[in-house]
């Protein structure tokens, strides 16, 4: 129904085995490495080594449309190929199509200045650094932006910056080098001009990542997510990202593609654990029938495969229609996905996790690890009732 290019079917089967001969190979090596570095916050070697064999394979920076810095896909195409791999938590980074730096990397193609461009957005698309984005705050509800405290105020020919952000994810990589901060500029201003994203080098006197955050009592490592303190932090005017006042414009730039992206590549990881599903139901045997011949499995089975079809049909018509219509008019798609796919994704992951009993909650199994990241989903790009609202808005 939602035809993929010759080129596009082209790079699927490239992917497809990139991800059986070097991804899902990697993942206990990814795993071991972690755990037996001197620093908890060291890159694993292997990473590095498989974005170097990617790169070399084309299969590099395939998420920008723009093909003055990537494939030149269209989202369509590359939906199907952001549902392969979304199948390992390792991967994006490995293709270096990982939030939150895709997001970025939009954001700087489309607001940066040339030398911006140069400074950030280069070593960016060449993987050599990485980056984050501040937005979220301890102390306010921060699914309202209109709540965000931390300042920046006009000084000595620049800006200071002070106040406090969590979860920035990304935050504790020794990688990260740039961080994009969205603080309250212009305070008597309508809303819409009420905030400034500025890039802070993350060397900046000032900038201080206090403590890693865990997500379950995951900790994202290499990446993390982190709580910081800019305390008092000085940058020069040309770090504003975008005019001054325009945060929501940047901000905004960076979600609409990107949220296909992200539920496609959570479809990925749930098709992932249907499919660890369905291997389950037909090895492990209870009551002299495989669990899969019982009709409480099949239900969850069933159920699993339709609820998985419907969100990947609606993801890939959000994909299309930012195709032919343009951003403006996928609005309505896009809302809709971000409320379904979450949600579908954590239903599924949760009954394949029934499925596996005690293995399935454990770190033998890639369930549990998945499990965490689908339903940090539901909040972390905006809790689903904010998405819920907006469609409810566009709708009238
Ligand atoms: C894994 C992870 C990664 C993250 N990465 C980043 C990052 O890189 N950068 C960054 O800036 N932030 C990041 N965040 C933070 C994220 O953006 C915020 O958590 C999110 O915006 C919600 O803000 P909050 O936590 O303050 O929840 P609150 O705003 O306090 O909301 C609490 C609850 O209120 C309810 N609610 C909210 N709005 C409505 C509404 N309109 N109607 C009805 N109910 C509502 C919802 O149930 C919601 O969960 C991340 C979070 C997670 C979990």
């Amino acid at each position: 129904m939602f035809e993929v290019t010759a080129r596009g079917r082209e790079l699927q089967a490239r992917l497809h085995s990139f991800m059986d001969e070097h991804v899902y190979p990697a993942e206990g090596v990814f795993a071991e490495q972690l755990s037996k570095a001197d620093s908890h916050w060291q890159v694993p070697p292997l990473l590095e080594e498989l974005k170097t064999k990617a790169r070399a394979g084309g299969l590099w920076n395939l998420f920008l449309p723009d093909t003055r810095y990537g494939a030149g896909l269209c989202h369509l195409d590359y939906a199907h190929l952001a549902e392969l791999m979304g199948r390992s938590l390792i991967a994006p980074e490995i293709f270096n199509c990982s939030a939150p730096d895709s997001g970025n990397i939009e954001a700087l193609t489309l607001h940066a200045n040339d030398e911006q461009r140069e400074r950030w957005l280069q070593p960016l698309l060449n993987g050599e650094i990485r980056s984050a984005i501040a937005m979220a705050e301890p102390v306010v509800a921060s699914s309202d932006p209109s709540n965000l405290l931390t300042t920046l105020s006009e000084r000595d020919e620049g800006f200071i910056l002070h106040g406090r952000k969590w979860w920035v994810s990304g935050a504790c990589d020794p990688r990260c080098k740039l961080m994009l901060v969205m603080a309250l500029s212009h305070p008597e201003a309508p809303l819409q001009q009420r905030y400034s994203m500025v890039l802070v080098p993350t060397d900046t006197h000032g900038v201080n990542v206090q403590r890693s955050l865990q997500l379950f009592g995951y900790d994202g490592a290499p990446s993390g997510y982190g709580e910081v303190e800019f305390d008092q932090v000085w940058v020069p005017e040309d770090a504003l990202l975008g005019a001054a006042g325009k945060a929501f414009e940047v901000s905004q730039g960076r979600l609409g593609p990107g949220r296909v992206h992200q539920c496609m590549q959570l479809i990925g990881l749930a098709q992932r654990a249907f499919e660890a599903m369905l291997k389950r139901a037909a090895d492990r045997v209870i009551h002299g029938r495989p669990i899969g011949q019982h009709g409480l499995t099949q239900d969850a089975i069933a159920r699993s495969r339709c609820e998985l079809e419907q969100a990947r049909l609606l993801t890939h018509a959000a994909a299309a229609t930012l195709d032919r219509r343009g951003i403006r008019l996928a609005r309505e798609h896009l809302a809709m996905i971000k409320v379904v796919v979450p949600q579908m994704a954590c239903t599924v992951i949760d009954r394949a996790i029934q499925l596996h009993g005690a293995l399935g909650l454990s770190q033998d199994s890639f369930l549990a690890a998945a499990y965490a990241h689908a339903r940090a989903q539901r909040i972390a790009d905006g809790p689903d009732e904010v998405h819920v609202a907006a469609l409810a808005r566009l709708l009238g």
